[in-house]
């Protein structure tokens, strides 16, 4: 039986690769992996890891003298596996779909709270304050939300939106063909969109796509929702634009230095960012720990299909879902 090395364990996971799996010895560690903790590799055939674990390639190197010969993500994102030091070293295999409703509904719900100030109403009614002073909302049917990346999560958010009655506006350099999508440039969505939402990778040139500067072309109180990787935001920038009044919300399931963060439980410690700090501070900003993926649907297929793709590697030394 082929042994694993399971990083960044959480309850949740636990339940469905129990339940999954049938071929394989699973270990399940709690820490991340990371160049420090990479040496606990030896003596297994795979290696199963998650969107916060720092795969470098100090970690890829060890992987390769350990002779561990694949890495499984259970994620769709690999921008945190140093995917150039992995050739000819060690297999990476993704879970490239699993639930694009569960993002896309996830990015609907921080708008639908943001506008309509549910979290406060919701602190407000338990503490039996019914006043609606400061509670105003704005009809999202009519507005233009403009969406950036139009892969499996950006068309289901598409659609959603349309639902609303929304206008649509989008930009992908990687345009659907023969779609319906309203495309435009860059500078039109952010000049034109009351609602921003982030569903393209984090690649060298979508780093940092929202900066003082796309802030600066945006309309004044524009909605910015992220829920795909953090550093596609300048964390500073969005908030001197939310402190100016030119961003009027901000509704993010990732932030940039998030990943000694998500997942943890740091209640009762104080937090070294201060960005973060003040952020979290804000009225008009909703923070979620990188939950956007959490529905049973969705870790359902992700343990299946991480499953399935290690089986695959190791009956044919190949998988259709390798990067
Ligand atoms: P996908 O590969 O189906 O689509 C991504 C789209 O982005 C593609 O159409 C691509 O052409 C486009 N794109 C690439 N570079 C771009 C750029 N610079 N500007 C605009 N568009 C660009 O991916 P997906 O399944 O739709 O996922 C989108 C992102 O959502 C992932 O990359 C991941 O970072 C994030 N994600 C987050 C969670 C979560 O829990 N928060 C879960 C899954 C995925």
């Amino acid at each position: 039986m082929k042994k694993i090395a399971f990083f960044d364990t959480k309850p949740y996971d636990r339940i469905w690769f129990d339940q999954y799996n049938e071929s394989l010895e699973i270990d399940y560690f709690e820490g991340k992996l990371t160049p420090k903790t990479c040496k606990l590799v030896r003596g297994y055939d795979g290696v199963i890891a998650f969107v916060n674990d720092e795969i470098d390639k100090t970690v890829i190197d060890t992987l390769h003298e350990e002779q561990v010969p694949v890495l499984a993500m259970r994620c769709s994102g690999f921008n945190n596996v140093d995917i150039q030091a992995a050739k000819g070293k060690v297999k990476v295999l993704r879970v490239p779909y699993y639930s694009p409703y569960a993002v896309a509904e996830h990015a609907m719900a921080l708008i639908l709270t943001l506008n309509r100030k549910i979290h406060k109403a919701y602190i407000r009614t338990r503490d039996f304050n019914f006043s609606l002073n400061r509670l105003i909302g704005f009809d999202i049917h009519g507005k233009t939300i403009g969406v950036i990346g139009t892969g499996q999560i950006g068309r289901v958010f598409i659609n959603i939106c349309r639902g609303f009655g929304a206008e649509i506006i989008a930009y992908d350099p990687y345009p659907v063909k023969d779609s319906d999508i309203p495309y435009a440039d860059l500078d039109t969505l952010f000049a034109k969109s009351d609602i921003i939402s982030l569903h393209c990778p984090l690649t060298r040139e979508s780093h940092h796509l929202i900066n003082k500067d796309s802030i600066a072309r945006m309309k004044r109180g524009v909605y910015i929702i992220n829920t795909s990787r953090g550093s596609l935001i300048e964390s500073q920038a969005l908030l001197d634009g939310l402190t100016s009044g030119r961003i009027g919300a901000a509704g993010l399931d990732v932030y940039e230095e998030e990943s000694d963060l998500s997942y943890e439980d740091f209640s009762n410690i104080v937090i070294k960012d201060d960005i973060l700090s003040i952020l979290v501070s804000r009225p008009n900003v909703i923070l979620t720990s990188h939950q956007a993926f959490l529905t049973e649907e969705a870790l359902k297929n992700i343990a299946s299909v991480t499953l399935s793709n290690l089986e695959e590697y190791y009956h044919t030394g190949k998988c259709s879902n390798e990067i």
